[in-house]
């Protein structure tokens, strides 16, 4: 199918950005990489009279430290994360997570605040902020707002982002000495939307495991963390017989929805499955 008749602008300023915006409302999209906007467009699952091309805007752009945090602009791109130093010394969690992505193509393309602002509950990068309990900039004509990861993602596709605003970065507490991070997931075939995914980290000190994250991709209508294994694990030394005790909470905690092939059981079994190898790495 083709994509319906649409206008095009591509702006050289916020500032056009948000005029556009406030006199076009809900016809107009804001188009970054494009991969999952041009899909939709074609499946004309999605019908705006007006295309944003925000792609030129500077202030979206670079991966830069700043005020002790690790700030990644909307428009970096997947690939410039999977290669980037600087997130692979502070956030080795991005670094892990991104070949995981779709497939190079994509990678080149597709952007970090585009998969953020889409929200879908599969990606890899909304549970990857949840991990790192990173937060959100969104600028608009009333200035900059800052929203926690967690308050950002609030359903299927649904943001905390209002009308005329978009994101325009995301910061990112950097990896402390003592702290591990951890990203594996499970997909019928390299490149594939995930089953499941675990985005983890944890502080190790003397053996035992502080500050537990753990983040899953796949399972409800948003990234969703399990704060129950995550309290039992708190200041414990991860043998065996924790572990064992972890995956039956998990288990229990997890509610996950079943998609057109797996069932919930079967999703929380992989997600137990992850949550067991993520805790012995956590370990090592
Ligand atoms: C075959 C295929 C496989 C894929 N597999 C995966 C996968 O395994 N994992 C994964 O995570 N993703 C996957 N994707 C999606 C891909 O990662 C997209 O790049 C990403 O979801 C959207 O980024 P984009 O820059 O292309 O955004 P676009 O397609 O340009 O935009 C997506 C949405 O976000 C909005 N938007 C974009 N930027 C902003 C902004 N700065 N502020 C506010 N709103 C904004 C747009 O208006 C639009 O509604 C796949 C895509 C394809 C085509």
């Amino acid at each position: 199918m083709k994509a319906p008749p649409f206008d095009y602008v591509r702006a050289s300023s916020l500032a056009q950005v948000f005029e556009l915006l406030e006199r076009h409302g809900d016809d107009a999209r804001l188009l970054a990489g494009g991969q999952t906007l041009v899909a939709t467009l074609n499946m004309r699952l999605s019908e705006p009279a007006l295309l944003i091309d925000i792609t030129a805007l500077e202030p979206l752009r670079g991966i830069t430290l700043a005020g002790g945090l690790l700030r990644i602009g909307a428009l970096v791109t997947h690939a410039e994360i999977e290669a980037s130093p600087l997130v692979a010394r502070h956030a080795p969690l991005l670094t892990q997570a991104a070949p995981h992505i779709a497939h190079r193509a994509i990678r080149n393309l597709g952007t970090f605040g585009g998969s953020l602002a889409y929200a879908d509950p599969s990606a890899e990068w909304p549970t990857c902020v949840r991990a790192l309990d990173a937060t959100l900039v969104l600028v608009s004509a009333r200035g900059e707002r800052r929203v926690a990861a967690a308050d950002f993602f609030q359903g299927l596709y649904t943001t905390a982002l209002k009308p005329g605003e978009l994101l325009l970065a995301c910061e990112i507490p950097l990896l402390a000495a003592d702290e591990h991070q951890h990203f594996d997931e499970l997909a019928r075939r390299h490149g594939d939307y995930a089953i499941t995914g675990l985005a983890a980290r944890a502080l190790r000190r003397a053996g035992r495991l502080h500050a537990v994250r753990l983040a899953f991709l796949g399972l409800e209508d948003r990234p969703v963390r399990a704060p129950r294994t995550e309290a039992l694990l708190e200041g414990r030394v991860p043998d065996e017989a924790l572990l064992a005790q972890a995956s039956q909470l998990l288990r229990t905690e997890l509610q996950p929805m079943a998609d057109l092939t797996h069932s919930a059981e079967t999703k929380r079994h992989l997600a137990a499955v992850l949550c067991q190898r993520a805790l012995r790495r956590l370990a090592a």
